[in-house]
């Protein structure tokens, strides 16, 4: 079952991974962006790896709060607002079933979606949310989360060839097209990290 300790080495796990693919994050968003995304979650995820409580849902909504308060650019309130849904949907349990986790990760995508009024295809982060939360099926922790992470990898490759409808990367239209979408990028590595808790 999901606890608060889980959800906290998941935040750090996350953390981990962000400072060392910071430079590559980085150089996807210099391509078609402003160059700040991994500045922006390296801050912002080393300060969502503080967070702490009780229950997972306790650990989650400290986790978002801190990255919408310490991570500038867009990413940082859409990757707070998905922690924060989660957190919602996760009330004051102890503990979390994976049944119940998959449902919570699902209100997360909800609140990115509404957000950012973003649809899969428009190359952004939901392009690797969107199929890792699907895949985050059963009631087997680890096979579940295996399964998102993958999913989320093979949806940020999937973003390569699009063009960009949302954020700072739509700005340059056609020429958006073949780089990788760094917030899709960074989405899988926060379900990189679930699955490695394992
Ligand atoms: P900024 O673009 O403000 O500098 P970041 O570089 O930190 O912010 O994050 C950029 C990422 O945020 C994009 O690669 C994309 O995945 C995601 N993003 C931007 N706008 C949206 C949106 N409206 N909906 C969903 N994701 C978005
Ligand atoms: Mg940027
Ligand atoms: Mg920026």
């Amino acid at each position: 079952a999901v606890d608060a300790g889980l959800c906290a080495r998941w935040m750090a796990a996350t953390a981990a991974l962000v400072t060392e693919h910071a430079d590559e994050l980085t150089a996807l968003d210099t391509a078609i962006g402003d160059g700040d995304h991994g500045l922006n979650l390296r801050r912002g995820f080393a300060a969502a790896a503080e967070a702490v409580g009780d229950t997972p849902g306790a650990v989650l909504k400290a986790a978002g709060t801190a990255l919408v308060n310490t991570t500038g650019g867009a990413s940082g309130p859409l990757y707070g607002t998905f922690l924060r849904r989660a957190a919602k949907a996760l009330g004051d349990d102890p503990t979390a079933t994976a049944t119940a986790f998959a449902a919570a990760l699902g209100a997360g995508l909800e609140g990115v979606r509404r957000l950012g009024g973003a649809a899969e295809g428009d190359k952004t982060m939901i392009d690797a949310l969107a199929p890792a939360v699907a895949a985050f099926t059963g009631d087997d922790f680890s096979t579940a989360a295996r399964a998102a992470a993958d999913a989320a990898a093979s949806g940020r490759d999937a973003t390569k060839p699009l063009v960009a409808r949302k954020g700072r990367a739509s700005y340059l239209g056609e020429r958006s097209a073949g780089h990788i979408d760094p917030g899709a990028a960074s989405s899988a590595l926060l379900f990189e990290a679930l699955a490695g808790l394992t």
